[in-house]
C-alpha cells in the first residue's frame, strides 16, 4: 500500500495550507472550544462542531490516532446571568443544557470527544495560571478585586487575528477595561482573568488570593489545554468569531504562563448565516434541531446541509436546503440498495477506496466536504467492485452520514404531503388532480399503492 493519506488544511495563523502531522509522531492532539451551555445549541454552532468531527474522521481514516478535547463552558457571564434569572443553581441550569447538547451531538452522528472537561470543575487550575501570570509580570490585580492580563507585556499579542497594534488603546482606565467576556477589536484592552465578586452573580463565586470572584471566560481553555494537552499540541479550532479576542487571548495567557508553542495549527469555521446574517442567539435568528424536527426534518438532513458548503465560505441556511438534503440522502440510500454500512472501526481498516478515491482526496484537500459529496454522487453509477463499496461507505463514514431506511414509516415530509393531497383529490373524485399528483410523485421516485381504506407510499 502507498503512503498514508494525509489531510491538508488551511492554517488561520500562517494563511496557508499545511499537511497535518502529529507533533509527537503518534497521536494527533486537538482542542475545540466547546458550547456555552445556557440554552440549546443552534445549528450554526453545529456547523462548527460537525466540521471538527469531520476533521477528526478524516485524520483517523488517514491512519492517525487522535486525541480530541472539547470543553464545556459552564461558568461565564451568560450561564451565570441566565441561571440566576431562572432561579436555578448554576449546576442544575447548565446540566440540563449540557445533556441536551450531548443528545443533539448524538443525533448528528458526532463522535464523542475523548475528553470533555468542564470549566467550573477547573477553577483551581485557572487560579494557578493567574498566579503564574502575575508572578511573571503579565497580569495585575486591580482595586475592584479583579485581575487583568496586561497586553503590553506580551509582544506577540493579537498575532493570530493580525490585530494592528495601533488599534490598541493601552492607556484605558480601569472602568473602560474589558471586563466583559466578549468585545471587538476596536475595544482591545487589558482583558479580565479573574472577576471580583459582583452582587448580580448571586451564589456564583469562589475564593482566590484576590478575594471572592470567578474566572474570566478566556482563561478556562488555556488552563484545560495545559492539563490535557500540554504546552504544545497539534491543532486548535472554533468558529471564526473566536479568532479575536478569544483565541488571541488564549495564546497570550498560555504562552506567557507555560511557554511552549501552544497550538501548531488553527482551524476556524466560517459562520452559518440566515438571511445574510450570522445565526446567533443574540440576533434571535436561530434554528435548533428540535425546531427543525417539528418541521419534519431529521438531524442527518441538517448535517448534510452543514457539509454542503466549504468551511471557509458562509452557508446561507434555508428550509429548501433541508428538502434537497432529504432527497440527496434518499438517493444515496437507494444506491446502497439495502446494504448496511460497516461499523466505523471496520471502515478504517483499508485505504483502498475504488472509484471513490477522488471523494476522499477532496476531503483531504482542505476539508472540501462539498467536493467530496460531488464526487460521491458523480461515481454512484460506476460502483462495481467490493473495493468500490468499501469506498462508498468510507466516504459516508468520513462525512459522518448515516443513510435513512426507506421504509413506509420514513417517507419524507414533502412526499407524504403530496400523497395526502392526492388521496384527498381521489376521494373528491378529482381525477385530473389525482393523476397529476401521482405523476409528480413518480417523478420524485415514489409510487402510491391504494387500498380500500387508505394508501401506502413506497419508493419506486
Ligand atoms: P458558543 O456556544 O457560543 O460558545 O459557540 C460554540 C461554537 O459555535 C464556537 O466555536 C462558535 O465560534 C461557533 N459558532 C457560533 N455561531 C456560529 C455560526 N452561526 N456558525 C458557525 N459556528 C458558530
Ligand atoms: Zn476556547
Amino acid at each position: 500500500m502507498g503512503k498514508a493519506l494525509r489531510v491538508r488544511l488551511f492554517d488561520t495563523e500562517r494563511r496557508e495550507e499545511l499537511s497535518l502531522e502529529p507533533v509527537d509522531g503518534k497521536t494527533y492532539r486537538f482542542y475545540c472550544c466547546g458550547p456555552t451551555v445556557y440554552g440549546p445549541a443552534h445549528i450554526g454552532n453545529f456547523r462548527t462542531f460537525v466540521m471538527q468531527d469531520v476533521l477528526r474522521r478524516a485524520l483517523e481514516l488517514g491512519g492517525l490516532k487522535t486525541k480530541h478535547v472539547r470543553n464545556i463552558t459552564d461558568v461565564d457571564d451568560k450561564t451565570i446571568r441566565d441561571s440566576v434569572a431562572a432561579g436555578q443553581t448554576l449546576e442544575d441550569f447548565t446540566t440540563q443544557w449540557r445533556e441536551q447538547f450531548h443528545a443533539d451531538c448524538e443525533a448528528l452522528g458526532c463522535l464523542k470527544p475523548h475528553i470533555e472537561p468542564s470549566a467550573v470543575k477547573h477553577i483551581p487550575e485557572q487560579i494557578t495560571m493567574i498566579e503564574e501570570l502575575i508572578e511573571k509580570g503579565h497580569a495585575y490585580a486591580s482595586d475592584d478585586g479583579s485581575v487583568y492580563f496586561k497586553i503590553s507585556s506580551y509582544e506577540g499579542y493579537g498575532k493570530l487575528s493580525r490585530l494592528d497594534t495601533r488599534e490598541l488603546d493601552l492607556g484605558k482606565t480601569q472602568n473602560e477595561r474589558a471586563n466583559t467576556d466578549e468585545y471587538d477589536k476596536d475595544n482591545a484592552a487589558d482583558f479580565v482573568l479573574w472577576k471580583g465578586r459582583r452582587e448580580e452573580d448571586g451564589a456564583n463565586f469562589w475564593e482566590s488570593p484576590w478575594g471572592q470572584g470567578r474566572p474570566g471566560w478566556h482563561l478556562e481553555c488555556s488552563a484545560m489545554i495545559r492539563k490535557y494537552l500540554g504546552d504544545t499540541f497539534d491543532l486548535h479550532s472554533g468558529g471564526v468569531d473566536l479568532i479575536f479576542p478569544h483565541h488571541d487571548n488564549e495564546i497570550a495567557q498560555s504562552k506567557c504562563s507555560c511557554g511552549g508553542d501552544f497550538a501548531k495549527h488553527w482551524f476556524h469555521i466560517t459562520h452559518l448565516r440566515v438571511d445574510g446574517a450570522k445565526m446567533s442567539k443574540s440576533k434571535g435568528n436561530l434554528y435548533t434541531l428540535s425546531d427543525l424536527a417539528e418541521k419534519g426534518h431529521s438531524a442527518m438532513e441538517v448535517r448534510y446541509v452543514l457539509l454542503s458548503g466549504h468551511y471557509k465560505k458562509p452557508i446561507n441556511f434555508t428550509l429548501d436546503s433541508l428538502h434537497a438534503a432529504q432527497e440527496a440522502l434518499g438517493k444515496l440510500a437507494k444506491a446502497a440498495d439495502g446494504r448496511s454500512a460497516p461499523n466505523y472501526r471496520e471502515t478504517l481498516k483499508s485505504q483502498n477506496y475504488g472509484v471513490f478515491s477522488s471523494a476522499i482526496e477532496k476531503l483531504n484537500d482542505d476539508m472540501n466536504t462539498a467536493g467530496a459529496l460531488g464526487e460521491l454522487f458523480g461515481n454512484l453509477k460506476s460502483i462495481e467492485s467490493g473495493e468500490d463499496w468499501h469506498g462508498f461507505f468510507a466516504v459516508l463514514a468520513a462525512l459522518g452520514l448515516t443513510l435513512p431506511e426507506l421504509t413506509a414509516a420514513e417517507v419524507p415530509a414533502e412526499i407524504a404531503e403530496l400523497a395526502a393531497k392526492r388521496w384527498d383529490a381521489r376521494q373528491a373524485k378529482d381525477w385530473a388532480a389525482s393523476d397529476q399528483l401521482r405523476d409528480e410523485l413518480a417523478a420524485k421516485g415514489w409510487v402510491i399503492k391504494d387500498g380500500t381504506e387508505g394508501y401506502e407510499v413506497v419508493p419506486s
